[in-house]
């Protein structure tokens, strides 16, 4: 993958209809299945001499197929209720016929979840329609478990209670994944939105400041290297007063599509502020993270950016530190933004790093 793929993937996250598409899933193999099992109990009805049911049954198949079809055109809602009522209708029928030893009625309790969690409906309404299936359930339990079964093939009828009990959880266990499924895929969503930067798409401030102090932690505590960069745009100021703000949003675009392509995974690219950049590099020498730093700056310094037929090439300068055993994420930052006005000053385009070690030495790039 590209980083411009990599970019825009994770800018504009595809998922906005990937809920409608779980939806859309759930009722398509429910439908399929209902349509395949109503098929079969139409033979079943007509074996054992319940002709009614077995007539009753031909509708549910046409029924089912509307559904089905009311779901591939989008329809979600409708093919939901058609559905409801269709299974709820068949329960109630085939229960009173043929008595609950044979489970028919177990097939309310999916159609009560498929409903319930159905967005369409307010809760409150959604509740009383939930809580009437299932009292129907009771009723039909109730009422029926005592009705002596008086068709053919009588020895058969434990089979088609656990047919029919497995028959009608799986729905119900499908639904349930499905609002599973929906509830990470919206959490991960809002946690994305609250962790990157609305125009560049590379992870915001807060993110950076997060990342800085649990990653500290823990590389201290291994003795491990780890460098921090503060980048900011060269005149900046001077694309906007000449090519306009628009043409200096897109160069910052620009510049977040460079930067993901010219990093680790492992590396932390945050936009830090207007035209200010923060790159933690965790478990990564000083001397590894200047040579990437360097190769970015390069490449950068050579790239035009194309805004209604112009080519606008802007230069980055950066403060590079390794942190110090002990230091706070406060003062190693503190410390990069010293070395990176230390570049402006020495005239841009330029890296500028300390040598901890020695405490002494300042290290200067320029291209
Ligand atoms: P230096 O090389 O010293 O950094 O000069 P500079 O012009 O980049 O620095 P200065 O701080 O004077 O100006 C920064 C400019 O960045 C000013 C501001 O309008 C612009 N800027 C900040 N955020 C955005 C943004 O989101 N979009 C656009 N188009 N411009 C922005
Ligand atoms: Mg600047
Ligand atoms: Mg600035």
């Amino acid at each position: 993958m590209t980083a411009i793929e990599v970019y825009r993937l994770r800018r504009k996250p595809a998922r906005v209809r990937i809920e409608n598409y779980r939806k859309y899933v759930v009722l398509n193999i429910t439908a399929i299945a209902g349509t395949l099992i109503h098929t079969g109990f139409i033979g079943l009805f007509t074996v054992i001499g319940a002709d009614t049911l077995a007539l009753f049954n031909i509708l549910s198949v046409l029924v089912l197929a509307v559904s089905l079809w009311l779901n591939r055109a989008g329809m979600h809602a409708a093919a939901i209720y058609l559905m409801c009522l269709e299974i709820a209708g068949h329960a109630f029928l085939a229960t009173a016929t043929l008595g609950a030893a044979a489970g028919f009625h177990y097939y309310l309790w999916p159609v009560a979840c498929v409903a319930v969690i159905n967005p369409r409906m307010l809760p409150r309404q959604a509740a009383v329609i939930g809580f009437t299936l299932i009292a129907l359930f009771a009723y039909l339990q109730l009422r029926y478990a005592a009705l002596p079964y008086g068709f053919a093939y009588a020895e058969y009828l434990p089979l088609l209670l656990f047919f029919n009990v497995m028959a009608a959880a799986l729905p119900l266990i499908l639904a349930v994944v499905m609002v599973r499924q929906i509830n990470e895929s919206q959490e991960r969503r809002l946690t994305e939105i609250a962790n990157r930067d609305e125009l560049t798409g590379l992870y915001n401030r807060r993110f950076g400041n997060d990342f800085l102090h649990q990653t500290f932690a823990a590389s201290d505590r291994l003795a491990r290297n780890y460098c921090i960069a503060m980048g900011d745009i060269d005149h900046f100021k001077a694309v906007n007063d000449r090519y306009g703000h628009e043409a200096g949003d897109q160069v910052l675009e620009d510049i977040a599509i460079a930067l993901l392509g010219g990093f680790r995974r492992s590396d932390c690219l945050c936009r830090w502020g207007g035209e200010e950049f923060m790159i933690a590099f965790p478990d990564t020498t000083r001397e590894t993270a200047l040579a990437a730093l360097e190769r970015f700056r390069d490449r950068l310094a050579s790239h035009y950016s194309r805004v209604d037929g112009e080519r606008i090439n802007v230069t980055m300068s950066f403060g590079l530190v390794s942190v110090r055993p002990g230091e706070s994420v406060e003062a190693a930052i503190k410390r990069a933004d010293h070395w990176l006005y230390e570049a402006k000053h020495q005239g841009r385009n330029r890296i500028v790093s300390d040598v901890h070690d020695t405490g002494a030495d300042v290290l200067s790039h320029t291209g």
